[in-house]
Formats: C-alpha cells, structure tokens, sequence
C-alpha cells in the first residue's frame, strides 16, 4: 500500500491512502466553499431581482380559487378601493400615482390597475362589496361600512397568502441554484483536478451563505403566517370587531385602504383603515379587535374628531404611517412643495420602522382641493 508523509509545524506524520485523501479534500474544503460561494453571490442577485420585478406586478397572480367558503371558481381582479366611486374620483384621465415601493418617486397607474388583488369570483365580489360601488346613491349605513371592513380584510389576507407563496418560491429557486452550482462545480473538479479513482462528495455547505438565506426567508414566512392567523382569529372569526366610521362633507386629494399597526406602550394593535373621497364626502372608516379599543379610542382622543382640521390631521397621520394601498391626484401632488413630497416619500419608504401613535409633523393635504383650483 502507498505510504505518504506529510509535513507540518508538528513534524512529521505517516499516512495511509484513505488518510491522505481526507486530509487533502479537508485542507482544499476552504477554497472550495469560496468558490461556490463566490459564483452563487453573482446568481443569487439576479434571481432575487427577477423575484423583485414578479412580485411588484401590478396584476398579482391569482389565487387558485375564490376566497369565499366553498367557493372553487376563479377569483377575478377586485379592487380594494372602488374604482368608479373612488378612485374615479381623484383621477386625472383615468391615472393616479402611488408611491414606488422601492424608490423615491411616484408612479403612475391606470385606475383599472390600482389596488388590485385576486380574491373574489365575479358573483362573490358583486354580491360582497355592491354597497362600496355604487356611483349614484351611496348609503353610507353599517353594512356600507361593514363590506368596507370585509373588503380591506380581504385584501390583506390575498395578499399576505401572496407574499408567502413568493416567498417559498424564493426559498425553492435559490436553494435549487446552490444545489446546481455545488454538483457541478464538484463535477468538473473531480473530472479535471483530482485523481480519477478518488472524487470528492464529501462537500458539506453547513457554513454557506445558502443557510443563512434560508433561515432569514423561513422567518419572515413564519411571520406571514403569524399575520394570516391573527387576523383569521381577531377580525375573520371574530364577534368582537369594533368599528367607527366618520362622514365628512368636504373631500380630500388621496385614497387609501389597508392594515395598519400602532406601536402602542405594551403591545401592538391593528386596524383596518380606510379612508376613501365619494363624490363630495369623504369616508373614514377605522375597525379594530375588542381587545385594542381601549388603546385606540386614547390614540383617537388626541385629535377633536369634531373639527374636520384636527380629522384631516388624522388622515395624514393614518395614510403616512398606515398602509402601502394609496393613490394620489396628479395635479395635487405636484403642486405640493418639493420638501414636503421629500418628506412623504421618506416616510412612506420607512413605513415599516414608524410607529402611528403620534401625529406627523408637517402637513400635506387640504379639503376640497378641487374646488379651490377651479376658482383659481
Ligand atoms: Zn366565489
């Protein structure tokens, strides 16, 4: 049998065959893991931008069924906040903008594309949400109010069920590509570098950064789902829903419609908001657990909810803190100053890390900002 010495700080040592080969595919481990390491660093910035772009799409893909019990027909695309009643309202020849996601800009989107979601079949979204579409007659009595809660929840949880079937898909194309570049990239070692009668299998990637990914996209997974079952538990399968509604006779320039969390001093508290201009009125409409409502009538007793400059306070507090569902008027927008667009872009983009329990600090929104710029 073939003998090897190898040399080191310690001295000498004597060697098998099988010893030597596990010392040098131990010694060569390092460089290896770099390698692949290093190739995947390049792959893995290309799949996750090509998930970036996919799910930022305007027009999500759809649920495999309706979300209404039982229901197995295709869902259509609704909108979460009404197109004609609503969004129709504060268009500029059928656009409005919605801040970017990710830069800080706003961009522009045709009314039939904004605030979409695939939830309901046809006939479930029709039977649902008739009330909140009404263009002509609107009665703003509690089941106006309730399909508005219903359809917000909705939204949320379509796209909460979205974000943990990307998610997954994330975790499969990244893990999959690890996987490729590893065997081959052992493959072609094998086949080229090293003796033919040995190959090294042994490649363990317990140091990779492909666990690290794997954790982080798993947690915020569990996250989601943390998310998807509260609100099942505290709004879908709840008796205990609380919800205020407030009808003002003056409109605003912006739409908006979402969940949105107070950090509050022990814990945090959700609520549905929206806040949508019909016509010439403008609806709030805030619902929230049983549990929260002590915590949010105290937020709430901050503003005079009797005095429509302190409610429009609070509308700029909800839709700069709130949710990520919002439209502006064009025109509105841009005659806004350029440092308080700066200022509602940056903290549109750090929605996550704001905390809603206290008001914004500088105004952007006025009533009836139509009116005034046709009398101008
Ligand atoms: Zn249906």
């Amino acid at each position: 049998m073939k003998k090897y010495t190898l040399f080191n700080n310690d001295g000498q040592k004597e060697m098998d065959e099988e010893e030597y080969t596990q010392w040098f595919f131990s010694a060569i481990h390092g460089h290896i893991l770099k390698k692949i390491e290093n190739d995947f660093k390049h792959k893995q910035k290309e799949i996750t931008n090509e998930w970036i772009g996919e799910v930022s799409r305007k027009h999500p893909k759809k649920q495999r069924s309706c979300l209404y019990n039982d229901c197995n027909i295709e869902p259509i695309y609704s909108h979460s906040i009404s197109k004609k009643s609503v969004l129709g309202n504060i268009a500029k020849n059928g656009y409005v903008y919605m801040p970017s996601i990710d830069k800080d800009i706003m961009t522009l989107v045709h009314i039939s594309n904004a605030s979409i979601f695939p939830g309901f079949c046809c006939q479930h979204d029709n039977d649902l949400f008739q009330k909140l579409d009404n263009v002509k007659n609107v009665d703003f009595d509690n089941d106006f109010f309730t399909q508005l809660e219903i359809r917000t929840l909705s939204y949320e949880i379509s796209d909460i069920k979205r974000t943990i079937i990307n998610l997954e898909d994330l975790l499969e194309k990244l893990s999959l590509e690890y996987e490729t570049l590893t065997s081959s990239f052992l493959q072609k070692f094998n086949n080229e570098f090293y003796r033919k009668e040995v190959s090294y299998t042994g490649f363990r990637c317990s140091e990779s950064s492909i666990n690290k990914i794997k954790t982080t996209i798993l947690e915020r997974i569990e996250n989601a789902k943390g998310n998807l079952r509260f609100l099942n538990q505290e709004f879908l399968c709840s008796d205990n829903v609380m919800g205020q509604g407030f009808v003002i006779g003056e409109i605003i320039p912006i739409a908006f419609s979402g969940l949105c969390s107070i950090q509050l001093e022990d814990h945090v508290a959700d609520i549905l908001i929206n806040c949508l201009p019909y016509k010439t009125q403008t609806i709030v409409s805030l619902h929230f657990s049983e549990r929260d409502a002590h915590s949010i009538q105290s937020f709430l007793s901050t503003f005079n909810l009797t005095d429509d400059n302190s409610l429009l306070r609070l509308i700029e507090t909800l839709a700069v803190r709130g949710t990520r569902n919002i439209f502006f008027n064009i025109d509105y927008w841009n005659s806004l100053e350029k440092h308080i667009q700066n200022m509602f872009l940056c903290d549109f983009k750090n929605i996550e890390k704001s905390s809603i329990n206290e008001a914004i600090d500088y105004s952007f929104l006025t009533w009836n900002w139509n009116n005034k710029e046709s009398t101008t």
